[in-house]
């Protein structure tokens, strides 16, 4: 009897599925249809050397450029993604649109790591870990870096640590996104193949105006350091907020401050205003005033 009712019910909601489509099935289609039409696009945000002010890499954030609703932000389609098993497919794009624009920068003079947000799902997807393994071992002079949360590797943390420490092998950097803001767990920080550390927006926002978000954000770099990890400060808004984390010993920063993210277009302009390489003191800081 008890079946009959589940079959009962399993078949009702098979009509109303079939009526009309959930949120996530009818979202699954659309991405579908968005990378099939390349609505997706790349934005990338610089990340800078706090006392050089060289740019040392790039994070790609995606948008979706939607022919209805305008500019869409991945806060708005990400989560959905996950839950709707596309943010494989989405991702692989994202990775491949990444190495290819690494090609244009190159041949435009700059040679920068591309940082890519990868959801913690994937970090147990077989699939996705072979398929990115093999396109990164097929693109002479990759240069990649892996953004994961704590929280992602959380979930399964054997097979999470295990695909980190392949990507670690072939090259890919691998970053440590929204530290601070999650489940931080230092028996897993420990663990990780992790070479860079990002402190949370979370605790960089009111840094200068705060008493507690210094003492959290000097320990933090302290920390990172002793484990030879470098520390980006995400979310830097204001000079102040910079020169606070200069002399705090924070490697690098990225935010508003200096760069919001921008197309490759403006990436490449925003380098050739960058003169590092030959540059005085004078003109370092320039790149920074740049941004407001
Ligand atoms: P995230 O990786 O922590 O990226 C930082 C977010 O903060 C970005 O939002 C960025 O635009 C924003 N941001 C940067 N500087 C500042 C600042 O100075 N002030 C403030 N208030 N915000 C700043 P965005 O682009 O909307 O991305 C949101 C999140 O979506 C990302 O957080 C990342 O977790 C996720 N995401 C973006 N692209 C991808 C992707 O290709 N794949 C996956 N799986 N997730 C992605
Ligand atoms: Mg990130
Ligand atoms: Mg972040
Ligand atoms: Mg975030």
């Amino acid at each position: 009897e008890r079946s009959l009712a589940q079959a009962k019910r399993r078949r009702s909601e098979q009509d109303r599925a079939d009526a009309e489509p959930t949120p996530v099935a009818a979202l699954a289609r659309e991405l579908d249809r968005a990378l099939e039409r390349d609505e997706l696009l790349l934005m990338y945000q610089p990340k800078v050397h706090a006392r050089r002010h060289e740019i040392s890499s790039v994070e790609a954030l995606v948008r979706w450029q939607h022919p209805e609703r305008g500019m869409v932000l991945p806060g708005e389609f990400i989560a959905a993604a996950e839950e709707a098993q596309r943010i494989d497919g989405l991702t692989l794009w994202t990775i491949r649109r990444a190495l290819r624009d690494q090609m244009t920068l190159r041949a435009a003079g700059w040679d920068l790591r591309i940082f890519i947000n990868i959801s913690g799902q994937l970090l147990s997807n077989v699939h996705f870990v072979e398929t990115v393994c093999a396109i990164v071992e097929d693109t002479p002079d990759a240069k990649l870096g892996f953004e994961v949360t704590e929280t992602s590797v959380i979930r399964d943390p054997e097979c999470a640590i295990t695909n980190l420490n392949r990507f670690d092998a072939i090259g890919v950097r691998i970053s440590i996104d929204d530290y601070g803001a999650g489940l931080s767990s230092l028996a897993y920080l420990k663990q990780l193949p992790a070479r860079e550390l990002k402190i949370d927006k979370l605790f960089i926002t009111h840094l200068t105006s705060s008493n507690r978000d210094p003492l959290i954000v000097r320990s933090t770099i302290d920390l990172a350091h002793a484990l030879d990890m470098e520390v980006v400060a995400e979310g830097v808004e204001t000079g102040a907020t910079l020169a606070l984390l200069t002399v705090m010993g924070c490697d690098t920063v990225q935010g508003f401050f200096i760069s919001r993210p921008i197309a490759l277009d403006a990436l490449i302009d925003f380098l050739r205003h960058d003169d590092t390489q030959r540059a005085t003191r004078e003109s370092r800081v320039s790149v920074m005033r740049l941004a407001n």
